[in-house]
């Protein structure tokens, strides 16, 4: 009946693949099975560490076209669902962490209100919804120019002291903590140091992708 109902949506409201724009059918959401095909292609084919991180998951290799794309209309293009999606097939491939909750890396109340959106947030509720873990909205991130902007050094010393906890964390509990892409690592690494502050005893982390 799902199906039924929206083959006939799809006729007079037709949606479009959010990474190339084509006609999606009725058995297809938010992506086109070849854009799927190729996100699906794109995974890192090892992982890497990062101090301070009991263990880190990078899934999909920034440097290949389609997922620079991708990356780009969830940043950029007004496209929240992206986010959503890509949690959702994330969490359908993956075994659920043995973690108590998931975090999102926040963004500053500046970027958030021009972008409209946090796109981690998103990311997370996908895999929320998935794998039945609670989101904890616990980090905060004062306003810093923006990391793509700085060099080496001037990343890690602009992430350092930019994150602070809303609340007090559970004594020992484990996290997931969640970011769209990994570069140098020196944000994922900034927040951790607030985790562990804070209580936490472990701190996985993990993101959409990661760029060489
Ligand atoms: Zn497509």
């Amino acid at each position: 009946m799902y199906f039924f109902w929206r083959s006939f949506w799809d006729k007079i409201w037709p949606r479009a693949c959010i990474s190339c724009a084509c006609e999606l059918i009725s058995a297809e959401c938010t992506l086109c099975s070849t854009c799927l095909d190729e996100v699906l292609l794109a995974r890192m084919p090892e992982q890497s560490t990062l101090p301070l991180l009991d263990s880190l998951d990078c899934w999909l290799d920034f440097d290949t076209r389609a997922i620079q794309r991708l990356m780009h209309q969830l940043k950029f293009g007004q496209s929240p669902e992206i986010a959503l999606r890509l949690g959702q097939l994330y969490a359908a491939t993956h075994d659920a962490p043995h973690v108590d909750a998931l975090i999102p890396a926040p963004l500053s109340w500046r970027r958030k209100w021009s972008r409209g959106y946090n796109q981690s947030e998103w990311l997370v509720r996908g895999l929320s919804e998935t794998w039945g873990l609670p989101i904890w909205d616990v980090l905060h991130k004062e306003h810093r120019p923006p990391q793509a902007t700085l060099g080496l050094d001037a990343r890690s010393a602009s992430a350092q002291g930019a994150y602070r906890l809303k609340r007090p964390l559970p004594h020992g509990c484990r996290v997931q903590l969640w970011d769209d892409t990994l570069t140098t690592g020196a944000t994922l690494q900034a927040m951790a140091e607030v985790l562990y502050r804070g209580g936490a005893t472990e701190v996985h982390g993990a993101t959409l992708a990661r760029a060489h």
